[in-house]
């Protein structure tokens, strides 16, 4: 494989050694409360909406990241996606676990790849992300989300674009009642609020959503 041949350097400082050098790991910029109760924006004080998600139909109960992704964290993210550095997969969810605690859920799930870009990179992110919290969390994960078109690359996309690329883009085979939906990055929640949606008319009635990072608006 490519990633053993190649000298490791950190993504984010360049230093070498490893994929991500100690120093980085320690100054990522953890999430941490107090948050929006739904969607997991950081806040002034906690509150159950906040001005992101407020009027907003979300189908998940309440979403919480590890990271905020910024300049870092985005290298990161971008060389465990497209490097293929799949390894990172357990150093992601080593940082996840330090910073949400385990969702009170039956099972959990991921948001289904895009074949293309499965194909592309010959691993899924998400599904990856989820297997390692599994084992962290000693719990089951479903694979029971499927896509029921190809999904538009969502980058650059309006809020009101990235809502109706994914609207009924998903459906679920089944879904136990409180369920947790993993994916790498939350970006506007588009994604992970159609993938609830689903779950929804699976059978779930609690979705909880974790996700790596997630991107943070001036609030
Ligand atoms: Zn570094
Ligand atoms: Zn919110």
């Amino acid at each position: 494989m490519l990633e053993l041949l190649l000298p490791q350097r950190c993504l984010a400082c360049g230093r070498s050694g490893s994929a991500v050098c100690d120093s980085c790991l320690e100054s990522l910029p953890a999430i941490e409360p107090p948050l929006c109760e739904r969607c997991g924006n950081p806040t002034t004080w906690p509150v159950l909406r906040c001005a992101e998600c407020s009027g907003r139909r979300l189908s998940f109960e309440t979403a919480r990241a590890a990271v905020a992704y910024d300049e870092n964290v985005r290298a990161i993210v971008a060389g465990w996606k497209e490097r293929g550095l799949r390894r990172l997969a357990g150093t992601v969810a080593d940082l996840v676990v330090a910073v949400i605690p385990r969702p009170p859920v039956e099972a959990l799930t991921f948001v289904p790849a895009d074949r293309t870009r499965l194909l592309e990179r010959g691993h899924h992110p998400a599904e990856r992300l989820a297997r390692e919290l599994g084992k962290r969390w000693e719990l089951p994960v479903l694979g029971t989300l499927v896509r029921t078109r190809p999904g538009p690359r969502q980058r650059g996309a309006s809020l009101a674009e990235r809502r109706r690329n994914v609207r009924g883009a998903f459906a679920a085979k089944h879904s136990p009642p409180s369920v947790c939906l993993v994916d790498d990055v939350y970006t506007s929640g588009a994604t992970v609020s159609a993938s609830a949606s689903a779950l929804r008319r699976a059978g779930a009635r609690n979705v909880t959503v974790v996700t790596f990072a997630r991107a943070l608006r001036l609030r």
